[in-house]
């Protein structure tokens, strides 16, 4: 019942490819998956206090140190956390600024929060890329208050890792605190905030931390603390913005059990780098486009592949050919439907997996298909 196919193909997926559980995470997600089992030693209330499972060393010590922040809080996603410093920064007619590539739902924070937006543009196809003097111009332009701004530290559309220090410095300049969105980063590659330069970072267990999920992190420098998260009146031990406890049980035993396995993945980002790129070369090589930054900087990738729209057109299963061709051969991960334009990911896999996947697109090119 309820077996997975897909787990046992090579996964291009790239909302998958970061969050699979390593050995030691899915043993402790049968370990601790009843129903708040991690409340047993709970002695405060606050979930970050509890020593085990270690929460309070992981909170504490060893995920600030990680992501080079002086606090750390646990949410239940990278969106959570953005919207938890939104609200808490939100006034009445305030503006957010939010880089044209930012995920959807940092759109629907900004809405909950009940701020507007302005965006900073991107440049055209095909690197669609958010320059960090464009965040000058855009916050030059603007006459209401600007409560915060935004960049997408990679954007998941294209895998662009814009300039955040430039960016972290004109938000200093204009007096403006910056959230780093590192869905994509945090547990693939080195980030730190105290490097960057901004106020706010956010992560994703399940996108980039081989957890479970759902769960996010959230770090910040110490002057936010007291704003963000501030304490309720009639619960005193309690965060408002966490509403108590947010990310708990399965997802952050899960966390807890692949952060070592992170820590150590996250110091060959170079050969994931350098994987990205051969895999970009060789799909180019078929004449697919690869959209975004070139040379790539991350695993994650799109490509516009004219080729296959025109096979699909004339494919007897339609635009649903390029997903059929790719399960035979034991491929998932490109979304069912997608020809013309598709992400894919590398993370993680092997060099020997990345030439058998880019050889399956040229076979499937070559061949033709009925
Ligand atoms: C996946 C993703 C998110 C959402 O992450 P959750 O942890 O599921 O909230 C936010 N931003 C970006 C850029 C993403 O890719």
């Amino acid at each position: 019942m309820f077996e997975r196919k897909a787990r046992k193909m090579i996964n291009v997926d790239p909302l998958q490819t970061g969050g699979k559980l390593t050995e030691d995470a899915r043993k402790a997600l049968i370990e601790w998956g009843d129903g708040y089992s991690v409340c047993d030693y709970c002695l405060t209330g606050r979930i970050e206090e509890i020593k085990n499972p270690p929460v309070y060393e992981f909170v504490h010590e060893k995920l600030p140190k990680f992501i080079g922040c002086d606090v750390v809080r646990l949410t239940t996603g990278a969106r959570e956390g953005i919207f938890a410093v939104m609200n808490s920064l939100a006034k009445k007619d305030a503006l957010v600024v939010l880089d044209s590539n930012a995920h959807y739902s940092s759109y629907l924070a900004a809405e909950r929060a009940k701020l507007k937006i302005v965006e900073v543009p991107k440049t055209d196809y095909p690197e669609y890329k958010i320059l960090s003097e464009k965040y000058a111009e855009v916050i030059e332009n603007v006459k209401s208050e600007i409560v915060l701004a935004l960049v997408t530290y990679p954007d998941g559309n294209y895998g662009n890792l814009p300039d955040v220090k430039r960016i972290a410095k004109i938000c200093k300049n204009y007096n403006i605190p910056l959230l780093v969105n590192a869905a994509y980063s945090i547990g693939r590659m080195p980030v730190s905030l105290k490097e960057i330069g901004a106020d706010f970072i956010v992560g994703s267990g399940h996108k980039s931390m081989a957890s479970c999920g759902p769960i996010g992190v959230l770090g910040m420098s110490s002057e936010w603390e007291n704003i963000v998260l501030r304490r309720s009146e009639k619960f005193k031990n309690k965060e408002v913005e966490m509403l108590g406890c947010a990310a708990r049980g399965a997802p952050l035993v899960t966390l807890i059990a692949s952060f070592p396995h992170v820590v150590e993945r996250v110091k060959r980002w170079d050969e994931e780098v350098a994987k990205a790129r051969e895999f970009s070369r060789r799909m180019e090589e078929i004449g697919f486009v690869q959209l975004g930054e070139k040379p790539h900087n991350h695993d994650l990738m799109a490509f516009h592949a004219e080729k296959l729209y025109e096979m699909s057109k004339k494919a007897k299963k339609g635009r649903f050919f390029l997903y059929q061709e790719l399960s035979k051969r034991g491929i998932h991960g490109i979304k069912p439907g997608l020809t013309r334009f598709f992400k894919v990911s590398t993370y993680g896999l092997t060099w020997d997996e990345v030439y058998y996947v880019a050889g399956a697109f040229s076979e499937i090119v070559g061949n033709g298909i009925n």
